[in-house]
């Protein structure tokens, strides 16, 4: 099953909202096993919407819609529609009477705006909104399953847990899997994963990159529950055999929270200073529970004298070397492990840019320096992106490096 989802609304074509009702409706989708093809955004403007209406039942056997089932002038979608499908739309006397008797309890007062939201194509049914006005609307015609949502996300996302899955499921269980990696690219983790063909008809597997990390997703489907999960079982065997170093969790365990559980376990504490990242470090590993018994303390050393002041970091390295150097870093990390008296302190300095960047020192280089009693460590580091991007990329190789 191939499906559609439209989003309806000039706000959204004309970026004054993001579009979180595709992002939410793809990803509940996709853990149904649904493939999404296509996601459409159109403004409130009938005749564009009747086109892209017409063009997504010739291309898809499900189409979700959002948006445009208020009860004003420019919420359109469902006499579009039915319009499309060649549908009439009909007064619906139950649906009416409970507005009615929604309006008498509430002692609103009823215009025909709101008698409009009572209408629904011939043979649709309603979808049940507990928390809005607008009901959503379900057609099956030619073997095609058209849902019509409201646009509020709250009252579209309930409906769809609520009232929609149902009605696109089949009886198939699907079963899904996350594997976590980090440090090693989409691109090159796609064509080694591409080799160990694992995908086939009820397997689809999966590589989405996220900020620094990267996540394979299993989605198999099938009717046998206890065979689908001894082949998911071979399957992340396989992956482990090939990534074994680049996985950090499955699921929805996060990076830190790998290693604030692995610093527990390990009774190690951690100090942290930060110069490139500006306490990203600090911040995602403080968010964790857990962090308080192991996390010592992060400083933000932005400057040079700060990296003197707190860190000890001398003024000739600063001077020789720069601050975005192996020296500078190791000095940082040392400064940082003998004030706080930590098993583990780790350093890092950097280049985000956009400025400041010299053939000699890129924009979007990084040391990290570690120092334990047992090893002291420089790592140095080449990350592309904008400044956010390499800056959140910093970061995770920093929490990557204290998992190795
Ligand atoms: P209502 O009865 O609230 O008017 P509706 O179905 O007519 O419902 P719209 O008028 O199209 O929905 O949108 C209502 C609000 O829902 C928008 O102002 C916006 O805040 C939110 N919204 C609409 N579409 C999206 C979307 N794709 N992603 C996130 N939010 C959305
Ligand atoms: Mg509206």
């Amino acid at each position: 099953m191939v499906a559609e989802i439209i989003t309806i609304g000039t706000e959204v074509v004309m970026g004054s909202i993001l579009n979180t009702n595709s992002f939410f409706l793809s990803q509940k989708l996709i853990e149904l096993g649904i493939e999404v093809h296509f996601h459409t955004s159109v403004d409130d403007n009938e005749k564009r919407l009747e086109s892209i209406i017409k063009t997504a039942i010739s291309r898809a056997d499900l189409i979700i819609t959002t948006g445009g089932l208020g009860p004003t002038k420019d919420d359109m979608t469902k006499e579009i529609i039915a319009k499309a499908l060649g549908l009439n739309i009909e007064l619906d006397k139950t649906m009416e009477n409970n507005i009615i008797d929604m309006f008498t309890n509430g002692n609103w007062v009823m215009t025909d705006n709101n008698q409009k939201q009572a209408f629904k194509p011939t043979g649709s049914k309603f979808i049940e909104n507990t928390i809005g006005t607008a009901p959503g609307i379900y057609i099956e015609k030619d073997s095609k399953k058209i849902i019509m949502l409201p646009g509020p996300p709250v009252e579209m996302e309930l409906m769809f847990e609520k009232g929609v899955i149902n009605l696109i499921k089949d009886d198939l269980n699907i079963i899904t899997r996350s594997i976590n990696l980090v440090g090693i690219g989409e691109s090159s983790l796609e064509s080694k994963l591409n080799n160990l063909n694992l995908n086939s008809r009820n397997f689809s597997v999966l590589t989405f990159a996220k900020k620094g990390v990267v996540e394979i997703k299993i989605i198999a489907k099938g009717k046998d529950k206890n065979k689908l999960e001894e082949e998911i079982i071979n399957r992340i065997e396989i992956i482990k055999e090939e990534f074994n170093d680049y996985i950090y969790s499955y699921d929805s365990i996060s990076l830190e929270e790998v290693i604030i559980d692995l610093l527990n376990k390990k009774r190690w504490t951690l100090a942290v200073a930060e110069s490139i990242t500006g306490g990203i470090i600090s911040s995602k590993l403080t968010k964790i529970a857990g962090a308080s018994s192991v996390f010592n303390r992060g400083l933000i050393t932005y400057s040079n004298t700060s990296k003197i002041e707190e860190l000890g970091v001398k003024k000739e390295s600063l001077n020789k070397y720069g601050p975005v150097s192996k020296e500078t870093a190791y000095e940082m990390a040392k400064g940082l492990f003998l004030k706080s008296n930590v098993d583990i302190a780790l350093s890092i300095t950097g280049l985000a840019g956009p400025g400041g960047g010299t053939q000699e020192k890129p924009i979007g280089l990084v040391y990290i320096g570690i120092i334990t009693n047992k090893f002291e460590k420089v790592f140095k580091y080449n990350f592309n992106g904008n400044r956010n991007l390499i800056q959140e990329r910093a970061a995770v190789k920093a929490l990557d490096e204290i998992r190795k």
